[in-house]
């Protein structure tokens, strides 16, 4: 049986590598197969490399290519595909949601239970 079929992708666009990969273990451990990227040229490489994944974790301020420059492009080549979640420390995170459509956000700090609930409520369950 071909394990990664089995598993829901992730990929998680965020330039703190701490966070990147604390993440990153945390969701692999909840048996999730995750995709990495440091910024938004990354997160549109690893899609066109993939494919769709069943969720994408979208940090906001990063380099290069940002959270908002990121959504404009990922939503014009493939619309509504992947459901976004905006990870934000901001007080304003679900204005941020919106202003990307994305269909949530999770709170910097981590709360890693809040995380994967949201990752569960939000993620595909087909694709
Ligand atoms: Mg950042």
């Amino acid at each position: 049986m071909n394990d990664l079929k089995q598993k829901k992708t992730v990929l998680i666009v965020e330039d703190e590598r701490d966070i990147l990969y604390t993440l990153k273990d945390f969701l692999e451990s909840e048996n999730y197969h995750v995709l990495t990227a440091e910024n938004g040229f990354e997160a549109m490489e690893a899609i066109k490399g993939f494919g769709i994944p069943h969720l994408i974790l979208l940090d906001m301020k990063m380099p290069i290519m940002n959270g908002w420059e990121f959504a404009i492009e990922f939503l014009d080549k493939h619309d509504h595909q992947s459901p976004i979640v905006v990870m934000t420390a901001a007080a304003n995170a679900e204005e941020r949601a919106k202003d990307i459509s994305a269909v949530g956000w999770v709170e910097k700090p981590f709360d890693l239970d809040v995380l994967l609930k949201t990752v569960r409520k939000y993620e595909r369950k087909s694709l």
